[in-house]
């Protein structure tokens, strides 16, 4: 947890680059080097070929809402002084089965009930922004495309 009282995620070996690509601003997502599939969240082993090889190609950033919840209290003091706010999962450009949580932001750095919830739509296009909450955590977040 964050200063903020912020939920941050827990870095390990296999997610590093994943959270590594990020603070560099980019989009990255496992890709198995035996069949081709992309996989995520990361993992060791193909779940289609059972390869151990895979590297970590990065995105185009293009995704569309798949889904999204807007969160109401009772939630943890830092999430509900914002709320109501957005959690969208969304599916990416490149294999609509690669699903990502994140949320809907007006613009690159804008909070994250910046978007009014009944306006977003399932299916609308959204791109890729990254934000650091904290001193070593940049999160995915989405604008509208
Ligand atoms: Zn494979």
């Amino acid at each position: 947890m964050s200063d903020a009282g912020l939920l941050l995620p827990e870095f390990d070996e296999e997610t590093a680059p994943f959270w590594e690509a990020a603070a560099r601003g980019e989009l990255v997502v496992q890709r198995c080097d035996a069949c081709g599939r992309l996989r995520f969240p990361p993992r060791p082993v193909c779940p289609w070929c059972q390869s151990f090889k895979f590297s970590w190609p990065a995105m185009s950033g293009r995704a569309s809402v798949w889904s999204f919840v807007v969160p109401h209290p009772p939630l943890l003091p830092a999430y509900g002084d914002v709320a109501p706010y957005n959690v969208i999962v969304v599916a990416l450009e490149e294999d609509p089965t690669i699903r990502m949580v994140g949320n809907l932001v007006v613009s690159e750095g804008a909070p994250i009930n910046s978007v009014d919830p009944a306006t977003i739509e399932i299916g609308e296009s959204v791109r890729v922004v990254f934000e650091r909450v904290a001193d070593d955590v940049v999160l995915p977040r989405w604008v509208r495309a």
